[in-house]
């Protein structure tokens, strides 16, 4: 097989380079043999222009692109340079600007490979492009750091905390720290534990002209981050609880009191009728605009055996309409002890443990008035992490899990197609 060479140096689109020679290897690889035709380097010791050549250097196998389905792997020896500068007149070998220095790999062959990675695991990718794990972390650890950049950052007004368990079933969780920066989701801290020190020096580590641009600080109402926030930022920021944390609480209520209730009930349903409410637990927990007209008829007949249940749901309903509802902290304050009376009037003692809640967090609990575009924020991150815990099992250092939370959230900004 013959091969025009210049094309083929078209196509492959590196600069300072010419091509030899093309071989057809095993496994349809291109094996292409080029040489640098850029002259001097930069002297590996002193860092000044170095142009006395030494020979070459060990030949160097970088993979590239691939080029309709072959492998392409450029064969390269890197021109030396020795240095008259320094003592003992060092050598430097050249490196090419389309490649880092000690990798397998073109830069171009990195790219293509996070793109991959997004959405994705190191094991898959692998096995696609028939490439190692540990070339494939490499290249992560090559292009994404393992914390944040503080001083990428310019302001970051809303931060969001939450945990996740990184192992089913484990107590094993990773505080998430997180902020809209230009308006891009971006995790700005993964810490190991959630006990109130670390998340304390965590905030402070925060550049200080940093955290005087933090506005709020969205969540859960777990007393250990509420407690650090508050000790860090003091009374200029608001502390609110994020809303979906809050509607797991009151939900909780209710699926208990749907509980007891269907234990009551089997002693009086027959078989028949007991089978006829199947799903009607996952039913409960729908908002009843997004149920259709079987499903509303189910819970209605649910309903007519047990009107408590109606009740702690009809209650459910109500408080999620008022975190639906535009309102200021102050009448979100109005409706929501409006809310716990009729509560506690009607003797709904399923949601009992949460209106403890709400009288401890009363002001981060209806914070969340003010500034309610945080809701949002910290919803779409759970979704996001809630696939990334899915795929990433197993992933326990807290660096790598780090890449792989920024890689899924910001890769298509930095890899994808446009920035190419
Ligand atoms: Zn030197």
């Amino acid at each position: 097989m013959t091969f025009d060479k210049e094309t083929l140096q078209t196509l492959l689109n590196l600069p300072d380079i010419a091509v030899d020679r093309v071989v057809l290897g095993e496994r349809k690889t291109l094996k292409v043999y080029v040489h640098s035709t850029l002259e001097g380097t930069n002297c590996h010791r002193c860092g000044r222009p170095i142009d006395h050549e030494y020979g070459h250097g060990q030949e160097i196998e970088l993979r590239h692109l691939p080029l309709f389905a072959y492998t392409v792997v450029l064969i390269l020896r890197p021109k030396r340079y020795q240095c008259h500068f320094c003592e003992g007149r060092p050598t430097t070998s050249q490196t090419l600007s389309w490649y880092t220095r000690r990798s397998r790999v073109t830069k171009a062959f990195e790219q293509q490979m996070l793109l991959e990675l997004i959405n994705s695991t190191l094991e898959d990718v692998s096995r696609k492009h028939a490439i190692g794990v540990d070339a494939l972390q490499g290249i992560l650890d090559r292009n994404m750091a393992c914390d944040v950049d503080w001083n990428a950052i310019e302001r970051l007004e809303v931060i969001g905390i939450d945990e996740i368990a990184l192992k089913k079933g484990h107590r094993d969780f990773v505080v998430v720290i997180s902020a809209y920066i230009n308006e891009t989701l971006h995790v700005i801290g993964l810490l190991g534990d959630r006990t109130k020190a670390s998340v304390q020096e965590f905030f402070l580590s925060i550049p200080k002209r940093l955290r005087r641009t933090v506005q709020s600080v969205c969540s859960d109402l777990y007393q250990g981050f509420i407690g650090a926030a508050k000790a860090v930022f003091g009374k200029r920021v608001h502390i609110c609880a994020d809303r979906f944390h809050v509607a797991k609480l009151y939900r909780n209520g209710l699926e208990n009191l749907r509980k007891s209730e269907w234990k009551r009930l089997c002693h009086i349903l027959s078989e028949e009728e007991r089978k006829s409410f199947k799903n009607v637990h996952w039913l409960l927990r729908q908002r009843r605009a997004d149920l259709n007209a079987d499903e509303r008829r189910m819970l209605n007949r649910l309903f007519r055996y047990s009107p408590k249940l109606q009740e702690a749901y009809e209650a459910c309903e109500s408080l999620t309409a008022i975190y639906e509802s535009r309102l200021s902290k102050g009448q979100g304050k109005r409706k929501l002890r409006g809310w716990m009376e009729r509560v506690t009037n009607r003797k709904l003692s399923c949601f009992d443990s949460f209106l403890g809640t709400l009288n401890t967090h009363f002001e981060e609990v209806t914070n969340y008035f003010i500034g309610r575009h945080t809701s949002g924020f910290v919803e779409g991150l759970n979704n996001k992490i809630k696939v990334i815990k899915r795929r990433c099992y197993g992933i326990t250092n807290l660096g790598h899990l780090y890449q792989r939370i920024c890689l899924d959230l910001n890769g298509y900004d930095r890899f994808g197609v446009d920035t190419l």
